[in-house]
Formats: structure tokens, sequence, C-alpha cells
């Protein structure tokens, strides 16, 4: 589905990614972990396209298609959604007025009728029921004054009624408690399917004991350094990123 090779990425004139190669299958979650600066963000920052992101070098497909030929609706359209993408509060926005704005955009790029009022308010209250998230939430502006939890699952919610084919979680579990994390775990697990695929960034082995990634990759300096299963996470809690560095084979 997803097929990185020797990606090589600037952000305002400093290499950041440096030779980065990453494939991933249809329904996998991919959990990348690494240390700060490493470049986690970067790269889906690129692969959703985002501004001030420049590809130097290598190659990105996504269902056989050059996906950084893409504008980054095009993208969101294709299927791949960068959680985090929306950060910012957007006063006097509603939630739920904004969400049907994305989600027409993307069906009308696909050549898909729009959705209606209703029938937005139909798919909304099924995927809020799937998501065990209170409609509260769809009354209030995008973000403002959302609590990290708040907003976490807000994110989740976005996904849910998006249904991307590429999901990327960037520090999902950051600033949350364990009940957050847990709630937020189990919408993405609700979303699991043979269809979808995540890319799961995580400071923390903590969050992949809720959500069970089928492969584990450590970041550093702008390159996958390692690859392994979700033991290889466990390793890493224990033993810190050095180890990888002295012990760990360099991949791709
Ligand atoms: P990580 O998510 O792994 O912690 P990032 O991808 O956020 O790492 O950052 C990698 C490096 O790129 C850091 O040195 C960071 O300062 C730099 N960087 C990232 N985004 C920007 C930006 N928009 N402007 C300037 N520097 C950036
Ligand atoms: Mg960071
Ligand atoms: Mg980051």
């Amino acid at each position: 589905m997803l097929k990185i090779e020797n990606l090589h990425a600037r952000v305002e004139g400093k290499d950041i990614l440096k030779g980065l190669t990453l494939a991933v299958n249809a329904g996998e979650v991919h959990a990348i972990m690494g240390p700060n600066g490493a470049g986690k963000s970067t790269l889906g920052n690129v692969l959703a396209g985002r501004e001030g992101y420049e590809v130097t070098a290598g190659s990105v497909t996504f269902d056989g298609v050059d996906l950084l030929a893409l504008e980054p609706e095009e993208r969101a359209a294709a299927g791949v959604f960068l959680a985090f993408q929306y950060p910012v509060e957007i006063p006097g926005v509603n939630n739920t007025y904004f969400l049907r704005a994305a989600l027409n955009a993307q069906r009308k790029a696909r050549g898909e009728p729009e959705l209606d009022s209703m029938q937005f308010l139909k798919l909304v209250r099924e995927k809020l029921k799937v998501m065990r998230i209170s409609d509260e939430l769809l009354h209030r502006a995008v973000n403002e004054g959302f609590s990290g939890g708040e907003k976490k699952r807000n994110e989740i919610f976005q996904m849910a009624v998006l249904e991307p084919k590429l999901a990327i979680l960037d520090e999902t579990d950051s600033g949350l408690d364990i009940d957050a994390l847990k709630q937020v775990a189990e919408g993405v697990n609700a979303l699991r399917s043979p269809e979808r695929s995540f890319l799961v960034v995580t400071h923390y082995q903590r969050l992949l004991d809720y959500i069970v990634p089928d492969f584990v990759h450590v970041l550093a300096d702008g390159r996958i350094v390692e690859s392994g299963d979700k033991s290889l996470a466990l390793k890493l809690e224990a033993h810190g990123y050095a180890w990888v560095a002295e012990h760990g084979e360099p991949a791709g």
C-alpha cells in the first residue's frame, strides 16, 4: 500500500530525513519510535504534503500512485489522514460543520456525491456510537477549550468519519492520562481493518500495550535503523535508544 524508498527531506534548509525506507501493507499497524528530533513528525508531514517540507530525493508510492506528486487535498482524498492535521483551535467554527466540509471536499475529489446535513448527521451518530464519544463534542468549536484528551478523542473521531486508508497518528499518547489513552486506543482498534493501515508515532511503549503493532521501527537521525515486532518496543523501554545504536543492524 505504502512504499517509501530512500526518502530525503529538508525543512528550512536542514536535512532531516536521510534515506528513509519503509513498506506498509494494507491492514498493518506500524509503530514508529525514536529519540526526539529524529524526524518522526517530519515523516508524517512529508507524507501529508504539508507546506515547508521539501523532498530532495527518494520516492513514496501509495496504492501505486506517486504520492509526492499529489497536492495535500488530493492525498487526503486518496485516503491519507494525519492526526494533528488540524491541530489549531478554530474559534467560532462548529466542529460538525468543519468535519462535514472536510468529508465533502474528499468525496467531491473522488467524484462521489456530497452528503447533505441529514445524511451527515446519520453518519456522525453511527461513528459517535462506535467511538463511544459524547455528542457534546460536536457542538463546540473546533478544538476550542478542548483538553488534551478531548483533542485526541476528537482526532480519532475525525478519522472515524473520514475513513482513511492510511492513518498517521503522531504522538497520540502525549499528554493523556491512562483512561484517555485507553479510550483513544479503543477507538483506533475499532477502526483497524484489513483495508486500513496505521503509522503510529509514539515515544512510549505503554501505548503499544493497547494498540498492538504488527511491526515496530526505530527512526534515528532521519532513517529507520532497526525494525522488529512488538518485542522491540519492550527492548527499547528497557535499554533506551542508545542500545539500538550499539546493537542494532541498520535497515534499508
Ligand atoms: P521528532 O518528531 O522525531 O521529534 P521532528 O520531525 O519534529 O522530530 O524534527 C526533526 C528535526 O527537524 C528537529 O531538529 C526539528 O527542530 C526540525 N524541524 C522540524 N520541523 C521544523 C520546522 N517546521 N521548522 C524548522 N525546523 C523543523
Ligand atoms: Mg518530538
Ligand atoms: Mg514529533
